[in-house]
């Protein structure tokens, strides 16, 4: 059995570097060695683009030889000929120069990790050059769940260090029970100033840390965009603060995979609003002052964007007025997500150059849509909780102008279990089968499928403009 690999971390700054091969692999490879201020050197008869824009590297024209070697600390090689990797890494090898040789793990002396850094935090994820694509994947996950929590701690770790040594001293607590305080701080989005006073407290009352923690916590609330369903089109930060979350406040549209996220000892409350049952606004507002004022860290969850027909700005003015900290994580919207599932880009070059997100729903006190004017405006209509209202909102907007064979889509559950769409004209859509929550885009996008191969023809149909430029060649805009 092989032996296990020693990780490290090089200091390269101002130390020779050698990249063989001028391809894309071997440019990413200077640039991460350029960035920590190499002095990189890159060897190849042929440079891509990529490798000639690169800023701060000397490149030398031609094949490498063995002299390339000479002043070299670590050597790295991305080239397709196996038997002149072989030769580097052997030379590399009686040089005593570490080598790594990209996607050949046998030549490899030293392999390198997926990296995440945040600030002078650096994450490495190794499978030990077996599987990359496992690496970046981990790292991806681990870089999710830490958001820029790390930093943040090690800032405050760093201003508050002698207080941090009294309190380990007097105390007898560890380094791990330290940095778990000042994260559980952070986190509530305590300033350093009242991290610093938490941990004077903290040496003033050493029987009660608990207690200390809770009282000196500023209240803070996160309105969370949880995107059209798939946990995978959250945002990095929304993951981060679910994972954080004591409490969560949610709607009954968000995935069940987004939910997944939450920590398993959290609380989650369904607030969503149900046919036949429907949480009052005002109470949703009131109970995220409450939780936020016990202490807890509560998140808000949405689906799509919070501020997209989400009534996250109520949530946010209510918060305001209580005096309780918010902070509001965007997300994709279904808007524009649930078209796009179903192959329709809500605007395209030479079709529809705007799109305007309306809201089918007739509420008391909420200014209803003026319809007939909207047929005027051009572009894309996206409508939002539109499928009790869809033969209303179709005749107006026929009234309006807006021709009977307009083309329309309805995408139901984008991106979650059971999605579908359907396809109609302007006429049809009143008796055209669709459930909530259904997306409904009407305008000439409506009719695109880019899925689908027959896409282009599809589009060229619809005249010349209808494809960029770049498709058609020189001389069109
Ligand atoms: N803030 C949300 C919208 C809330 S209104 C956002 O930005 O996406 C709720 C409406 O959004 C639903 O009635 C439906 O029209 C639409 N919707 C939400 N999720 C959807 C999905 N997965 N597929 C299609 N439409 C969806």
């Amino acid at each position: 059995m092989r032996a296990p690999s020693y990780p490290v971390v090089l200091r390269v700054a101002g130390r020779r570097c050698l990249v063989v091969g001028g391809g894309t692999v071997a440019a990413q490879k200077a640039k991460g060695l350029v960035a920590s201020g190499a002095d990189v050197v890159m060897v190849a008869p042929w440079f891509a683009p990529e490798s000639l824009a690169l800023d701060g590297v000397r490149r030398i024209e031609r094949r490498y030889r063995d002299e390339d070697l000479d002043d070299v600390w670590l050597v790295t090689t991305a080239v397709d000929d196996e038997a002149v990797t072989a030769e580097i890494a052997a030379e590399a090898g009686n040089r005593r120069i570490w080598c790594n040789a990209a996607d050949r793990p046998a030549h490899c002396s030293v392999t390198l990790p997926a990296v995440h850094r945040d600030g002078d935090i650096i994450v490495a994820v190794s499978t030990d050059g077996r599987s990359p694509g496992l690496s970046s994947w981990l790292r991806n996950r681990i870089a999710a769940n830490l958001g820029d929590l790390p930093s943040r701690v090690l800032t405050e770790a760093v201003a508050t260090r002698s207080r941090l040594r009294a309190l380990r001293s007097s105390e007898g607590l560890s380094w791990h029970d330290l940095f778990d305080r000042i994260a559980d701080h952070d986190a509530s989005g305590a300033s350093r100033h009242e991290a610093e006073r938490f941990l004077a407290d903290a040496v003033a009352a050493p029987d009660a840390p608990e207690q200390a923690s809770t009282a000196a916590r500023r209240p803070r609330v996160h309105l969370v965009g949880a995107g059209p369903g798939d946990r995978d089109l959250m945002t990095l930060r929304a993951a981060a603060v679910l994972a954080e979350a004591d409490v969560v406040l949610h709607d009954a549209l968000v995935g069940t995979g987004v939910l997944d996220l939450v920590a398993p000892d959290a609380e989650l409350i369904d607030v969503g609003k149900r046919p036949g049952r429907a949480v009052p606004q005002e109470l949703i507002s009131s109970l995220l002052v409450e939780l936020a004022h016990q202490g807890r860290r509560v998140v808000r969850l949405k689906g799509g964007d919070p501020f997209v027909l989400g009534r996250g700005g109520e949530e946010a003015l209510a918060l305001q007025d209580a005096g309780v900290d918010y902070e509001v994580v965007p997300g994709v919207s279904s808007a524009i997500a649930a078209p796009a599932a179903a192959g329709v880009p809500v605007t395209h070059r030479g079709v529809a150059a705007a799109v305007t997100i309306v809201t089918g729903h007739r509420a008391e006190g909420v200014p209803s849509v003026d319809w007939r004017a909207l047929a005027g405006v051009g572009g894309t209509i996206v409508v939002l909780m539109g499928v009790a209202q869809r033969a209303l909102i179709a005749g107006e907007l026929m009234t309006g102008g807006l021709a009977p064979d307009t083309p329309v889509a309805v995408v139901e559950r984008a991106t979650q279990d059971g999605e579908s769409s359907r396809r109609c004209r302007l006429d049809e859509l009143a008796t055209l089968e669709a459930h909530p929550p259904a997306t409904i885009v009407i305008g000439p996008v409506a009719a695109f499928d880019l899925r689908s191969s027959a896409a282009v023809s599809a589009i060229e149909a619809l005249g010349p403009d209808a494809i960029g430029s770049d498709a058609r060649g020189p001389g069109r805009s």
